[in-house]
């Protein structure tokens, strides 16, 4: 016999926890459980991410990503320095390094200064040194409310505030199956049997599964990118103040590779952005069948191929090797040795793409009348989390008072 709950939510990442706080905070008799695959909370993007707090400097005006990451981004120091959490703003710039990166730095502070991020300034040479003394460049914007802070503390405490709410947070519980039963969705998660109302899918990277098995036909599909860090040796890392990013390639939702103080006082160098057919591919390796089966077989990703060859091509030379990878890193940080740069860790990202091949930029979220679905949740959402939760909350409390 399985158990009942109002409101289901598939995926203990930051947004399936931020998703079922908002409907706690709303309705705080709703019966709540949010069922996690792995053993503990927060194992998957969020807790292998760059932890930066992005101030909303790149996303096109009027997107969700513009609003919901300048939003959640407030939102979140606050919860942070309610929660004595650690998230100091260490600033961030944006650096020119050729002339030819000047007319998109340019289209960067007019897309900051649309979305309404706070006192940015535009920096020469001489300004970038005062701010970054190791970063070097033609210009910059300087982001100096842009924050860090360790995600996975987030998600616990995310998790302390479900708990005292009176909701279930479920580890080990890996949602295999969905079937409809009147208004109602019956969940198979091993060995849990749970009837829900409502199902709310923020499975992250098997989030176009965890739809299909809800009956939603997603036309797009996600796709993993390994993110590989290297980590600065100490002596060059306290070189480093806060943030130090490249121009960002508009045709690619990637930021490109970066510098990122961590709030553990370690700074990374990195993420690249590597395709990889597996969803679990921290490591390079074979991966497993039925995720290359299902790669292989969608036309979007033969399409994106071919839009994207070469730089896919160098993502890969350059996961390979470590002397260009020092290159990238050097183009932000002149003085940087290759000897600077040690082994760090590895993160993968979800990132939709439609059958044309293109990577989808905002965040995708489809519902009917039992289940809603986070299909694309990548870089800001952990920064928009609380606000994502908020706006999916809405949506789906509309949709149960629509059914009555
Ligand atoms: C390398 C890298 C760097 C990034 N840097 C930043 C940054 O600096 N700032 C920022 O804002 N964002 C950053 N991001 C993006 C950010 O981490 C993600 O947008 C965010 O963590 C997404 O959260 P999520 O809850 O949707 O996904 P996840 O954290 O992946 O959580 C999904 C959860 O669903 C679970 N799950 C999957 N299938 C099932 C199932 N069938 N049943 C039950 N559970 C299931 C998974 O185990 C997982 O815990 C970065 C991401 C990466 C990978």
């Amino acid at each position: 016999v399985g158990e009942a709950c109002d409101v289901a939510v598939v995926g203990g990442g930051i947004v399936g926890l931020a998703v079922a706080r908002a409907l706690a905070l709303a309705r705080p008799r709703l019966r709540l459980v949010v069922l996690e695959r792995e053993s503990d909370v927060a194992t998957a993007q969020t807790g292998h991410n760059s932890g930066v707090v992005h101030s909303g400097l790149y996303y096109r005006p009027g997107s969700l990503k513009a609003r919901l990451c300048v939003e959640g981004g407030r939102e979140l120091k606050r919860y942070c320095e309610r929660h004595g959490i650690a998230c100091p703003e260490v600033g961030k710039v944006v650096v020119a390094v050729e002339a030819s990166e000047l007319d998109r730095l340019e289209a960067l502070w007019q897309r900051g200064v649309a979305n309404g991020v706070a006192d940015l300034r535009r920096l020469d040479a001489r300004a970038l040194a005062d701010v970054e003394p190791a970063a070097g460049g033609l210009a910059a914007i300087h982001s100096p409310h842009t924050a860090i802070v360790d995600y996975r503390q987030v998600a616990a405490a995310l998790v302390a505030d479900l708990i005292a709410a009176g909701a279930r947070v479920v580890t080990g519980a890996a949602v295999r199956a969905a079937t409809r039963d009147g208004a109602r969705v019956r969940l198979r998660a091993d060995p849990l049997e749970l009837d829900a109302g409502y199902v709310v899918n923020c499975a992250g990277l098997e989030a176009d599964r965890v739809a299909r098995l809800l009956g939603a036909r997603p036309t797009v599909r996600i796709v993993p990118f390994r993110g590989e860090y290297r980590l600065l040796a100490p002596a060059a890392a306290a070189r480093v103040r806060g943030l130090i990013y490249p121009v960002p390639d508009p045709t690619l939702p990637f930021l490109g590779v970066h510098l990122t103080r961590t709030v553990d006082g370690r700074v990374e160098a990195g993420p690249n952005a590597v395709w990889t057919l597996s969803r679990r591919g921290y490591r390079r390796g074979l991966p497993p069948l039925r995720d290359a089966w299902e790669a292989l077989s969608f036309p979007g990703l033969w399409r994106l191929g071919r839009r994207h060859l070469a730089t896919a091509v160098f993502e890969y030379r350059r996961s390979l090797s470590s002397r260009l990878f020092a290159a990238s890193v050097r183009r932000l940080m002149p003085a940087l040795a290759d000897v600077d740069l040690v082994a760090g860790g590895a993160g993968v990202r979800a990132q939709a793409v439609a059958p044309t091949g293109e990577l989808v930029d905002d965040f995708v979220i489809v519902q009917d009348a039992r289940s809603l679905s986070v299909l694309n949740a990548p870089s800001p959402a952990a920064t928009a989390s609380l606000a994502i939760g908020r706006f999916v909350a809405g949506r789906v409390l509309e949709a149960l008072s629509e059914r009555g």
